[in-house]
């Protein structure tokens, strides 16, 4: 599943070429997860001012309004100045004067929706519940610390959640707390302000690092410039049940919570 550094990683890969264009035209392929909620042909010769990401959606400003993506569980987008033919899997052409923007979807989870504006109800449907930005200088170590302490699920699961910070996805939660030496099962409001201060950096450090490398969790992750991300390839401990922690040689061990498997160090990561 694409997660924040790669959907950060694809909007860099194509944000500087597409912002100007005019759109000649939107043409849709098979439903995604949710309905356009606007005429396609209402999008034609707007501008593309910008393309923002907020938390794992990809928000193009338009004149009027804006286009929210998603890449669901296996989109990619793809920006190029010529297409091929769209093929079974390809449910998104954003034709424009500068390039063609195409969603590519096998599974169809992802998402193409209009709204009026970012405050609009349509919009905050989406993006309402997310959490703080990881990245961009808004996330506080306090804050993140007192948000923790209203908690009592596991801390994995609380990062997961993504209503106190975003882009904390699987991978990723794994890795920040194998960095901060945290057990995943700990209670979150039973971490300590030093120990979240640990994990604060940590999920900075561990997110920043994926975007620098070109994102990485889908094994077949292709960014729109055709570069593929290898993020994984240096996990310490996610996908490595059974193999030395990289710290102290301890079998790394893997534990299913709510569904979701998190691998973790049991020496390096004492409660
Ligand atoms: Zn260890």
């Amino acid at each position: 599943m694409p997660e924040l550094p790669e959907v950060e990683v694809t909007r860099q890969s194509f944000a500087d070429r597409i912002a100007g264009a005019t759109v000649g035209a939107l043409r849709m392929g098979k439903p995604l997860r949710w309905p356009l909620g606007c005429e396609p042909q209402q999008l034609c010769g707007q501008r593309v001012r910008a393309v923002r990401r907020r938390g794992k959606y990809l928000l193009l400003d338009l004149d009027d309004g804006l286009l929210l993506l998603h890449l669901g569980m296996s989109g990619s987008l793809n920006f190029a100045l010529q297409q091929p033919q769209p093929g079974p899997h390809d449910h998104m052409d954003l034709v424009t004067d500068l390039g063609t923007l195409r969603l590519h979807d096998p599974r169809r989870f992802g998402a193409v929706v209009w709204a009026p504006a970012e405050q609009s109800p349509q919009a905050q449907k989406l993006l309402g519940h997310l959490g703080v930005e990881p990245l961009n200088g808004g996330f506080d170590a306090a804050a993140f610390h007192a948000a923790l302490r209203q908690r009592s699920a596991p801390i994995k699961q609380v990062l997961l959640a993504g209503d106190i910070v975003v882009g904390v996805g699987n991978i990723y939660a794994s890795e920040a707390l194998f960095m901060a030496g945290i057990r995943p099962t700990l209670k979150a409001k039973k971490v300590s302000r030093p120990r979240s201060d640990r994990l604060h950096a940590a999920i900075i450090a561990v997110l920043s690092r994926a975007v620098k490398q070109g994102g990485s969790s889908l094994r077949d992750f292709v960014s729109a410039e055709g570069k593929t991300g290898y993020f994984q390839l240096e996990a310490a401990v996610y996908g490595r049940a059974g193999q030395p922690c990289r710290m102290c040689g301890t079998p790394i061990r893997s534990i299913v919570q709510g569904q979701r498997t998190t691998f973790f160090c049991p020496t390096c990561q004492k409660n």
